[in-house]
């Protein structure tokens, strides 16, 4: 794995704003997010719905724009505002895999004028050989039965094979694939999961793959980091996070992994809600769940702390 990353989060801040009344709140989706992804490596973002984990991906592509801090591609800033001709490169190298293969596909169009729109689009050569080439990779074989096929014609595991094969057909360095099983039958996830493996394998993709679930995380990823109300509370290699997770909020997430034979049981306390993401607490915002809470988690909210070669966030850790 090659040192310099990729993709790098430097203090990344996202609000939104939302009118109460005469006033104006913020709802505080990113705080401070600080992330290197690698070349050719699979990072899995984990974390309850509001954690931000969605909103992370949409800034990296652009859907948002921050408030604060920058993000790197390939060592440059990506710009708010693109230059001429910037935003197509951008596109061509980073590219997204939907939760839902259902709405993701224009259902009027064939599998083959799907695929051949971004080819078009990036002004690539020789379009039908790459779209045979890229359904034999998503393993939509043989091409002749899928390529004039409409999405309603095809089973929910085979369209999410549709939307990967249109996420490479551009030969990107990058994919954000956001929840790709969680719509699909248990029984087709584990094969669209070896399917991103092998495109990582053969492509040397990077993958930046949100998820609520941890154990899909474990399966598919080289790293984990972990959410909680808009910041990255734990980061570490897959097995560390799971096995032993260090944050107390990781162990909450692992005890409610549905897999017993891979993720121990561990008592808790009372697992509570997530925080109201305006009215955020002024210390640790895992502060009114937690039972290990401090004084002080009350009113400072905790930096990253070193414990070997992992990052967490928490008090617990401060002297270590
Ligand atoms: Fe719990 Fe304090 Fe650690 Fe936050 S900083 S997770 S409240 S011990």
């Amino acid at each position: 794995m090659s040192f310099s990353p990729v993709i790098s989060f430097d203090n990344v801040t996202k609000k939104f704003p939302v009118r109460k009344g005469f006033k104006t709140q913020y709802v505080h989706a990113l705080r401070n997010i600080y992330l290197d992804v690698f070349p050719k490596e699979i990072i899995s973002i984990v974390g309850e719905s509001g954690s931000g984990k969605t909103t992370l991906l949409r800034v990296l592509s652009r859907v948002y724009l921050e408030n604060n801090g920058s993000i790197k591609f390939k060592g440059e800033i990506i710009p708010k505002k693109f230059k001429r001709n910037e935003e197509l490169k951008f596109r061509e190298q980073i590219q997204m895999i939907f939760q839902d293969p259902f709405s993701s596909l224009n259902p009027v169009k064939r599998v083959y004028q799907i695929l051949k729109r971004p080819l078009e689009l990036h002004k690539f050569e020789q379009v039908n050989q790459r779209i045979k080439e890229v359904l034999e990779e998503v393993e939509l074989t043989p091409v002749e039965n899928f390529i004039n096929k409409y999405p309603h014609e095809l089973s929910g595991g085979q369209r999410q094979r549709v939307v990967i094969a249109r996420a490479i057909v551009t030969k990107p360095s990058v994919i954000l694939a956001d929840e790709p099983t969680s719509m699909l039958d248990v029984s087709i996830r584990a094969g669209i999961m070896k399917l991103m493996l092998k495109i990582r394998d053969d492509l040397d993709t990077t993958y930046i793959h949100v998820t609520h679930d941890l154990a899909a995380a474990r399966y598919i990823s080289d790293r984990i980091a972990v959410m909680y109300a808009g910041m990255i509370m734990e980061e570490g290699t897959a097995d560390e996070v799971v096995l032993d997770p260090l944050h107390p909020y990781t162990k909450l997430l692992r005890k409610a992994a549905p897999d017993p034979d891979k993720i121990t049981s561990e008592k808790l306390g009372n697992t509570g809600e997530v925080p109201d993401l305006i009215n955020l607490p002024k210390g640790c915002p895992f502060e009114p769940r937690c039972p290990f809470a401090m004084e002080k988690c009350k009113n400072y909210l905790p930096q990253y702390f070193q414990v070997d070669n992992r990052k967490v966030r928490c008090f617990l850790y401060e002297n270590r």
